[in-house]
């Protein structure tokens, strides 16, 4: 995402859209973009500083660490900002803002179920072994109650 700076007025610019996805070599890491970058960006220029602030969204496909399989994630970044010196001439790219802004926002350890959308497999079988566990629990305590 390139800007002019002469295309920002005194006022400020407002950002909104879509873009291709900004990380292609997140695929390395088995990891891929799902959708655009969708971004809503307010940007201006003060006192010989660039300014920038709004939330981006990405969709990118993890897989879980858990059971293995790929889902998809939507990172959130709800207060992207930055105030950089005013660079070069009059050329400024956000992308590697934005890039670094998304990165660190992946999560480490991604689990399938942490968006609430779906049951991790691996969970399900964790808690049907409990369950099952705690009925045996009780068959015991009947049991106790018939010896009696
Ligand atoms: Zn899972």
């Amino acid at each position: 995402m390139k800007i002019h700076l002469k295309q920002i007025p005194p006022e400020g610019l407002q950002l909104k859209g879509e873009e291709d996805c900004p990380i292609p070599e997140l695929e390395e890491e088995e990891m891929r973009c799902a959708g655009p970058l969708r971004y809503n960006i307010d940007i201006g220029v003060s006192d010989g500083a660039l300014w920038a602030n709004g939330s981006l969204k990405q969709s990118v496909e993890l897989r879980c660490v858990a059971c293995l399989e790929k889902f998809v994630h939507q990172i959130q970044v709800p207060a992207f900002a930055l105030h950089t010196d005013l660079p070069g001439p009059e050329i400024v790219d956000l992308d590697p803002f934005i890039r670094e802004e998304i990165l660190l926002n992946l999560p480490a350890h991604p689990h399938c179920d942490r968006d609430g959308g779906r049951v991790c497999k691996a969970a399900y079988v964790d808690a049907a072994e409990q369950s099952a566990k705690r009925k045996s629990d009780w068959s015991a305590l009947d049991k106790l109650k018939l010896n009696r």
